[in-house]
């Protein structure tokens, strides 16, 4: 299924949240209004003393309640909409979390299976020095998102802190352990979704013990959520990369799938179960769906044929708001992404915190602080969808923008 751009759905899912607020015209061009979007020439030798130019974005949309803090993507469909889609989302998802952070992302368009080790680290390199001036850990404070990890996350550390002559850990999170990492902080937001989904089933008064889960994508959000929920009594019954995957409707032999995935091998290539698109992935019979992939997956062309009862979005932005409507009618709730994973930027708001602290926590402090986090973010968004008889996206950006505009209106507009 192709790609499509986030930001017509993150502008469409935001006016239906200020209307709701009864924000004016002056307060919702503010809102949309980015702060800054920097576009930088990343030129990058290849190994064979070649010259590859890159084009690198960072995209800060809103700093009124902290610092920028967003990921950086690798991936070939990123374009300057896309990063700016993502960047209001961080916005929205740090607001209704309560963390003291503004929301950026960055990324560059290209495909990081193609590049050695070598040209990753020099165009990394690159971008950062070149993005140097905008970031910093009380300015702009990067992250792992799609095709980039932590080791992407030292490099950009260590170029960042060799301009500055200091050791600076706090610049990004995501970080290896041995660098001012958070334990944790790796599975964490495969952890939130999971925390999440455990609220939503509660409502529903749906039990996960032998639920059945089917997961697209197979990254780092997808492979932790497919472990938690594994651990916890259900069933993965199917799971699928950018090529396609498995499914298995008794459940997948997860530990399996694990290894071979870790040997590099795709989820298709699998021996275990049935092969499957990544179209038929969203018509499987399951409890839970949980897209963990790209923008724009669930349409108005596939959501009547989900048959989960929760759907819960590790990615960000998988569903449109037509296919939004689609769902609500087939009565399936719909954990939104802002929601829904971002035990990610909850835990890199940990890390960031011990980083600045020189102190560090240990894993069942965060797990524990981390449940906490999502399961009172889950109730609130409940309740206040309930209140105003909404969805939970709705509800959810509702409490996010009216945080955003509170502040916004205590600051003032300056001079
Ligand atoms: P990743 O690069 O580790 O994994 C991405 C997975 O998606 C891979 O299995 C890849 O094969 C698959 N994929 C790529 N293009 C696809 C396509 N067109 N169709 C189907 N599958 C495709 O990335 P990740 O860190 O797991 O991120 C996945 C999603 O979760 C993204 O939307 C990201 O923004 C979101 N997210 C990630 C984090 C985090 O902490 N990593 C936090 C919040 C949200």
């Amino acid at each position: 299924m192709a790609t499509v751009n986030s930001l017509p759905n993150v502008l469409t899912q935001f006016e239906a949240a200020a209307e709701r607020l009864g924000l004016d015209d002056g307060t919702r061009r503010r809102h949309l209004a980015c702060d800054r979007s920097l576009i930088v020439s990343v030129p990058t030798l290849t190994d064979d003393g070649g010259l590859k130019v890159f084009t690198g974005y960072r995209v800060q949309h809103n700093n009124t309640l902290g610092p920028f803090k967003g990921g950086i993507r690798y991936h070939p469909d990123v374009t300057l909409d896309e990063i700016t889609g993502l960047a209001m989302l961080m916005t929205w998802k740090c607001a209704l979390m309560g963390l003291p952070y503004g929301g950026a992302k960055g990324g560059i368009p290209c495909d990081p299976r193609t590049l050695s080790r070598g040209e990753l680290e020099r165009m990394t390199r690159r971008y950062t020095s070149e993005i140097f001036l905008i970031i910093g850990p009380d300015m702009d404070i990067a992250a792992p998102d799609m095709g980039t990890d932590e080791q992407i996350m030292a490099w950009m550390m260590d170029t960042y802190s060799m301009q500055r002559g200091i050791t600076v850990p706090g610049v990004v999170t995501g970080k290896p352990l041995l660098l001012g990492g958070s334990l944790g902080r790796g599975e964490a937001t495969g952890r939130g979704v999971y925390y999440v989904a455990v609220e939503a089933a509660k409502f529903l008064g749906l039990s996960l013990e032998g639920a059945r889960v089917a997961i697209q994508g197979f990254g780092n959000v997808g492979r932790t959520v497919a472990r938690q929920f594994k651990e916890e009594g259900c069933r993965v019954v199917a799971v699928t990369g950018s090529r396609g995957g498995r499914y298995q409707p008794d459940g997948l032999d997860l530990d399996r799938l694990l290894t071979h995935v870790a040997e590099g091998a795709r989820p298709e290539e699998v021996p275990d179960g049935d092969r499957i698109t990544n179209t038929e992935l969203f018509e499987v019979p399951c409890e839970i769906l949980v897209p963990a992939a790209v923008a724009g997956q669930v349409t108005e062309a596939n959501a009547h044929k989900v048959r989960a009862r929760i759907l819960a979005e590790g990615a960000n932005a998988p569903t449109t708001p037509l296919a939004d409507a689609v769902l609500r009618e087939h009565g399936v709730l719909v954990i939104p992404d802002i929601l829904a994973n971002a035990g990610g930027v909850v835990v890199s708001y940990f890390e960031w915190v011990q980083d600045l602290q020189f102190y560090f926590w240990t894993e069942r402090e965060i797990n524990l602080r981390l449940r906490e986090i999502m399961s009172q973010a889950f109730k609130r968004v409940h309740a206040a969808g309930e209140q105003h008889r909404t969805d939970l996206r709705t509800a959810a950006l509702m409490i996010a923008v009216k945080r955003v505009t509170d502040a916004h209106r205590l600051r003032g507009t300056y001079p």
